[in-house]
């Protein structure tokens, strides 16, 4: 006798589903909550010019401490805020935090010229309209121009309107902010980005950046990629440096700049401020 669907037992697969579906809902609840309670904060990770380890800018990374959960990791909570709607809180908080950050460290003497900042920002952000005046508003209110801020993209969720996001980025191009590439060659940012993108950089991903000394097909990528940034007129940072033997493989490939443990960890913004105001007390230097 035919079982009707009503008996069939629930599968686990749709018992994991539903308990994955209740925790993203729950999670979206408390990024919403934390951003009142000023659960959310930014660290700050130093970019380098690889010749000199110059600081040239830095990037602005997300830290979430969690009532309960203490620390939640970026890749999680950006992963469901996406889904869930919450990344535009998330991203206008960056902007707003960030460009505050950025305000006073280029009020300090010693902050390097050109000195930029990089913001994370998702496929959602850039589909959105209003951003760009947000992002524009924020900037003035900061008494900072467009080329003080790069935005990093990472195409890690859809973009919900694409007529919207190709308006957005010629906004932005117009604009002058720089527009990065993140996590370039991984199944995330691929080669159609450089079609249709008004790029000004490009950052390796530490997948291939990260192992170019040791592996010959990681080394043949970050060849290319280096070749096509100059081709583009694009800069090009690698990510995930944490070795001398990377930066010394780098050096010599001709990357320009540099991101990664090896230089900094990312940092909160008074520890930055020292940084920027005392370069060569940074052990790590003094044998880079
Ligand atoms: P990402 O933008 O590619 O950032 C680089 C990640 O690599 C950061 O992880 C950084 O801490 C880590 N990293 C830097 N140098 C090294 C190194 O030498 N070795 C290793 N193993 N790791 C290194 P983090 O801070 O955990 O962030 C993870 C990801 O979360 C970011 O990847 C970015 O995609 C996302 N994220 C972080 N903050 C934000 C944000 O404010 N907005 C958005 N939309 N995404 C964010
Ligand atoms: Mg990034
Ligand atoms: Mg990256
Ligand atoms: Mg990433």
């Amino acid at each position: 006798k035919a079982r009707s669907a009503a008996d069939a037992p629930v599968a686990a697969s749709t018992l994991r589903d539903a308990g994955k579906l209740i925790e993203e809902f729950r999670l979206e609840t408390d990024i919403l909550r934390g951003l009142d309670r000023e659960e959310f904060s930014l660290l700050f990770q130093p970019i380098v010019e690889l010749s000199d380890s110059r600081i040239v800018g830095c990037e602005a990374l997300m830290r979430w401490r969690h009532p309960v959960l203490d620390n939640v990791s970026p890749e999680h909570f950006i992963r469901i805020a996406e889904k869930t709607g919450s990344i535009k809180q998330l991203t206008e908080f960056a902007i707003i935090d960030g460009c505050a950050t950025l305000k006073r460290l280029k009020a300090l003497d010693a902050c390097p010229e050109g000195f930029f900042l990089s913001i994370n920002v998702s496929g959602k952000d850039i589909g959105r309209r209003g951003f760009i005046d947000f992002l524009g508003f924020t900037l003035e209110a900061n008494d900072l121009s467009p080329e003080d801020v790069k935005l990093e993209i990472t195409e890690t969720a859809l973009i919900p309107d694409v007529a919207i996001a190709d308006k957005n980025l010629k906004q932005l191009h117009d604009l002058g902010c720089g527009i990065s590439i993140d996590d370039f060659g991984t199944g995330h940012s691929n080669f159609a980005y450089l079609k249709s993108l008004p790029l000004t950089s490009l950052k390796i991903d530490r997948a291939f950046a990260g192992d170019a000394h040791s592996n010959p097909v990681s080394q043949s990528i970050v060849k290319l990629l280096i070749k096509l940034g100059k081709d583009l007129d694009v800069d090009i940072i690698a990510e995930g440096v944490e070795t001398s033997d990377d930066v010394a493989t780098l050096r010599s490939l001709g990357c320009r700049f540099a991101q990664g443990y090896y230089y900094h960890k990312p940092i909160p913004e008074s520890e930055l401020a020292s940084v920027i105001s005392d370069p060569g007390a940074r052990l790590n230097l003094a044998s880079a």
